[in-house]
């Protein structure tokens, strides 16, 4: 994501009533933020947030979180966010790897990271949002039969999370290299960097992972 800093983004974050902004308060508690008990997932790293507003839209009867760590690219998402009547989905403005001090064990039941960063230098594949590293975040707030899904245009990044997923001891379910001309395609909900690399024909590739 290319970052502008924008004047202004952290105050108005902290004041966004979409925003929650004691996260750590919520842990263990997420149902009664939300008002029921439906599943909750969360797509870290949303950007402008298209793809995690538009999951709320479809689907009424599950919860969303959308995790974002630049409060400039985070009030973009906000600034949509305004236009939509949503009962369903919350925003952190917050580093990934703090998840399980937000989140209680077993109470996330999907992760989405779409078109994450690849960091390709290997002095920073611990940044990566596939490195076994995050995996044992995933592992510890997600609900036993939770998945990871991850949509990548980055072939480089999705081969070395074919082999990083497994050895952090999760097991790849489904995967392809074609996401848009394969069976997962069905009900593909499309994020705004999937947008721009479809259009310029590239294709994405997609993994589910589950324990
Ligand atoms: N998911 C969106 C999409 O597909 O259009 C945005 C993709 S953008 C390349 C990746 C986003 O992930 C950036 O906005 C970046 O700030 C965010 N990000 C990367 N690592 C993160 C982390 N550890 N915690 C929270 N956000 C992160």
């Amino acid at each position: 994501m290319r970052l502008r800093h924008i004047r202004g983004a952290e105050e108005r974050i902290a004041e966004s009533p979409y925003v929650v902004q004691d996260p750590r308060g919520e842990k263990g508690h997420w149902a009664e933020r939300f008002g029921n008990t439906n599943p909750i997932e969360i797509e870290v790293g949303m950007g402008k947030g298209k793809f995690i507003m538009e999951l709320a839209q479809k689907n009424p009867d599950k919860n969303y979180i959308g995790i974002e760590r630049y409060s400039s690219v985070l009030l973009r998402g906000l600034e949509k966010r305004e236009q939509l009547e949503l009962t369903n989905i919350w925003f952190l403005c917050i580093d990934a790897k703090e998840m399980t001090e937000i989140f209680a064990p077993g109470e996330v039941s999907r992760i989405y990271l779409n078109f994450s960063d690849p960091w390709p230098k290997d002095r920073h594949a611990k940044r990566r949002l596939t490195s076994p590293e995050f995996m044992k975040v995933y592992d510890q707030i997600l609900e036993k039969d939770g998945t990871v899904e991850f949509k990548t245009d980055n072939r480089g990044l999705f081969d070395y999370s074919l082999e990083s997923i497994p050895e952090a001891g999760w097991s790849i379910r489904q995967h392809t290299f074609d996401l848009h001309h394969s069976e997962l395609a069905e009900g593909n909900v499309m994020t705004e960097y999937e947008t721009k690399f479809a259009a310029e024909g590239k294709p994405i590739c997609k993994l589910v992972a589950g324990r």
